[in-house]
């Protein structure tokens, strides 16, 4: 499987997870407070989850890259910090009319831009100079069309909300 695919199928699992939660408040098992903070916790959980997804996915492609074998670098995220962030952007999903929808978009745009984030601090940190875009299956037209080209690692990835797409090192 490759890495695209695999963020595809964690972002995928993560929104299941999540509505799954948002059904046991639906059938009343679950008060509000109790609700926002499960739903957090999982968040948060995954999302660092996905950072470290990202930093091995990058060790293996730079092993290859380089000819050598190159080691993760513990990239890991700030769990507070992505708690107190996440927290009122859960509590909106939650209060929106339509929140199986909203909460499920919540979790994948998170875990697609930790994901994204954390492997563009790797590549820095293992100094790759230049990268590509790898979009997702389904990726949309705009997405598609950036993935033509070769991209410097000053330039930061452009993404639209949820966007599926990954990066790969190419120099
Ligand atoms: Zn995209």
């Amino acid at each position: 499987m490759t890495y695209t695919d695999t963020m595809a199928k964690f972002a995928q699992l993560t929104e299941d997870e999540a509505v799954k939660i948002l059904n046991l408040y639906d059938t009343g098992q679950l008060d509000r407070d109790r609700l926002i903070t499960l739903l957090v916790g999982l968040l948060v959980v995954r999302a660092d989850e996905a950072a470290q997804l990202a930093d091995v996915a990058l060790a293996t492609q730079m092993s290859e890259l380089r000819n050598q074998v190159v080691a993760p670098l513990g990239l890991t995220t700030d769990l507070d910090a992505t708690a107190a962030q996440l927290e009122p952007e859960v509590e909106e999903a939650v209060d929106s009319d339509n929140r199986a929808y909203a909460v499920a978009v919540l979790g994948r745009a998170l875990i697609m831009g930790t994901a994204q984030n954390a492997f563009h601090t790797g590549m820095q940190i293992h100094g790759v100079t230049t990268w590509k875009r790898v979009p997702n299956r389904g990726a949309c037209e705009v997405c598609e069309d950036l993935a033509s080209g070769l991209v410097s690692i000053n330039d930061v990835m452009w993404t639209h909300k949820g966007c599926g797409c990954t990066q790969q090192p190419i120099k």
